[in-house]
């Protein structure tokens, strides 16, 4: 039997399961529920509200140490689900599950940084073309609009603080409350995501002072009062009637079981989440039925009348499974699963299995495998779970630029970088808990540029680790920037030993060639890379330079044309490829690279008087005037400009055109002199004075 589960075997045997997995939620042309949504048959306004790694004891009453008063009072109206699980113990799939209905294995978001196929249809979608307004208000850059969750939403904030990867739950709040209006009679669906409890645990004042110790469980009592500003705004500006779901995406690890933060392991502490529902035909109450998170898909759909299944206002029992797949997908560790059907748990890393009972047990510290046997069908659920191919993961990456790798690994996730290799050491993500906080810290070092910092702890980790790819290829990558080239090309090769097809060897190697005296062999194997890859950024980049190394500059100008297309350029960058397009003589396109440089940075765009000689040539004089005239007199090309002004005046018939070529011919200087002289369009002008 093969290590690692292939997906195709698992498809065949899948049956009933496959169909919750991967088909529930793709209903787009299902009969409506021909059941009257409660509420008078109004539809009622729906909040959805989800907190960050909010751990399921952290929060609402039970949880200790921590006062959460706004989670409390919706417990008590409203219905408590004790026993709910995300379907990924990590932000974007989490969130993804909760807006198609679908578990990760069928809508393909393993891990952050990833993009949902445009082909999914989201909940809001389906609100919207049932006459829902629709907003949402995020708070992470994981959940960025680029990452392909805003579909279906009339407005999507995910607007951060300059320079942040975050921002507090108190301004998300502030700008969630400035849409709310009583505009009655059409449906509001809003989605609020609050991502205070996520580390760094900084609570703000006075959670700070009073959580001393405990600052995770003071940025969940910080952010537990927007909610309960929230809400009360909710029910004071939306009109009755109104429905509420308040949700953790997953939990955090706070050391349990050698896991820090989340997304690693699948234990209580990162996949139990908080869940309460308040609204029309939700009984008050609790219920310790196991539910997965995904299931609210289903629940909003019920209350705005667009089917009933799977709805958690009947909190019936479903097969509740969840995944971790970033240690496989980004390390090629073991793929894991996990199953809860009652108070049994069960977790499968590979084909090591664990069984817990929760309530007896609910810090899963005695593994009963050895004795207990799970029902037919639980297990069947469990060892069916799809497994991603590795190449499939690879596919529904979107282009980040450095700067979009760096906030991910500010966020602590790895931020990918090589598809991993099938490994037959590969290791249960368990038992590998001391690499977790390594494996993010170089991984941060290594995309902020800081390679001596990266390098030493990226060794220590490939001893650990010998087979893990990504790894070994960051520290060939870091030696390499430092110049360490002898050390740079034993680790390429040990990487190439390890992986002798992969494209991420050949990227990583060119990128080492490109910086050495042997620039121009990194070409063709660039050439190599793109043409199995063309969105790969770093190779299109780098390509793009040794063009102009070259002096290939149209080839140079398409390879950053794509480059800019696949992220978006500072504006220097495009300076830099307007200049590229004025020298091969192309107006047009270098007219637009400046007007863009121009609109990203007008205090530091110092080109007026070349985007006004392009303008000029382009027969836009109205255009050039205005460029031309914003050319300082301090610029030593100030000649050029008068020069220049001068003949557009003449051109646009200006009143004052003699003064200005006056004034050219009093400033000239050795450039512009003979061009005075020899200027027809001046000449006339003469004439008619
Ligand atoms: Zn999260």
């Amino acid at each position: 039997m093969p290590i690692l589960r292939t997906p195709a075997r698992r498809l065949r045997r899948a049956g009933a399961y496959a169909a919750v997995l991967l088909l529930a939620g793709c209903g787009r042309g299902a009969p409506r529920s021909s059941a009257t949504p409660a509420g008078a048959g109004l539809r009622p306004s729906i909040l959805l509200v989800t907190l960050d790694t909010t751990r399921a004891d952290a929060i609402g009453p039970g949880a200790r140490g921590v006062e959460t008063p706004a989670f409390d009072a919706l417990a008590a109206r409203g219905r408590r689900f004790t026993q709910a699980y995300a379907t990924v113990p990590e932000t974007l799939p989490s969130h993804t599950s909760m807006m198609t209905g679908l578990y990760a294995g069928g809508h393909g978001v393993h891990e952050n940084g990833r993009r949902l196929s445009d082909r999914t249809p989201l909940l809001a979608e389906r609100l919207r073309g049932a006459g829902y307004r629709t907003a949402a208000f995020v708070s992470t850059f994981t959940l960025a609009r680029r990452f392909g969750l805003a579909r279906g939403f009339d407005v999507y904030d995910d607007q951060l603080p300059a320079g942040a990867v975050e921002r507090s739950s108190r301004d998300t709040t502030d700008a969630a409350l400035a849409l709310l209006d009583r505009r009655a009679g059409t449906p509001l669906f809003l989605w609020v995501h609050y991502n205070d409890p996520h580390a760094p645990y900084e609570p703000p004042e006075p959670y700070r002072s009073r959580y001393v110790g405990h600052p995770y469980l003071g940025e969940v009592a910080a952010m537990d009062a927007q909610l309960g500003r929230l809400v009360a705004a909710f029910a004071r500006d939306v009109p009755e009637p109104r429905a509420i779901v308040v949700v953790a995406d997953h939990g955090e690890g706070l050391g349990d079981h050698g896991e820090p933060q989340h997304g690693y392991l699948l234990y209580q502490s990162t996949v139990h989440v908080p869940l309460v529902l308040a609204g029309p035909g939700v009984a008050a109450g609790a219920t310790d039925t196991p539910v997965s998170t995904r299931r609210i898909f289903f629940t909003v759909l019920d209350w705005a009348g667009l089917g009933a299944a799977h709805s958690l206002r009947a909190d019936d029992a479903d097969p509740v499974l969840a995944e971790a797949m970033k240690p496989f997908l980004e390390f090629g560790w073991q793929p894991q699963t996990m199953i809860v059907s009652g108070s049994r748990k069960a977790i499968l890393a590979g084909k090591v299995q664990e069984i817990y009972d929760l309530a007896a047990d609910p810090g899963e510290m005695h593994d009963l495998e050895a004795t207990a046997t799970l029902p037919a069908a639980v297990r069947t659920a469990l060892w069916d779970y799809p497994v991603p191919s590795l190449a499939a993961a690879a596919q529904n990456l979107p282009p980040l630029g450095a700067e979009d790798r760096q906030k991910l690994a500010s966020l602590g996730y790895v931020s990918g970088g090589a598809t991993p290799i099938v490994r037959k050491d590969a290791p249960r993500p368990a038992d590998m808990t001391q690499l977790f906080e390594p494996i993010g810290e170089a991984d941060g070092l290594f995309v902020a540029g800081r390679y001596a910092k990266a390098a030493p702890l990226l060794a220590k980790i490939l001893s650990d680790d010998p087979q893990n790819l990504g790894v070994a290829l960051q520290l060939a990558a870091s030696y390499s920037a430092l110049g360490q080239n002898a050390q740079a090309e034993a680790t390429f090769r040990k990487a190439a030993a390890m992986a002798p097809d992969s494209p991420d060897v050949r990227l990583y190697l060119a990128l080492h060639e490109a910086r050495g005296p042997g620039w121009e062999q990194a070409a063709p194997l660039l050439e190599q890379v793109l043409a199995s890859a063309p969105d790969r950024l770093p190779a299109v980049e780098a390509l793009a330079t040794i063009r102009e190394r070259q002096g290939r500059a149209s080839d140079a100008i398409a390879l950053w044309q794509r480059a800019f297309a696949l992220r978006s350029p500072s504006a220097p960058e495009l300076v830099h490829l307007g200049d590229l397009e004025m020298g091969v003589g192309a107006t047009e396109p270098a007219i637009a690279a400046f007007e863009r440089a121009r609109a990203l940075d007008p205090g530091g765009f110092g080109r007026d008087l070349d985007l006004g000689v392009l303008y000029l040539a382009a027969h836009r004089f109205a255009d050039a005037r205005g460029a031309l005239d914003r050319v300082p007199a301090s610029d030593p090309r100030y000649p050029m400009a008068l020069f220049k002004r001068a003949q557009v005046s003449v051109l646009l018939h200006e009143a004052d055109a003699a003064a200005r070529i006056a004034a050219a011919r009093a400033h000239a200087d050795a450039s512009t002199r003979p061009l005075i002289a020899r200027e027809k369009l001046f000449e006339a002008v003469g004439a008619r004075n």
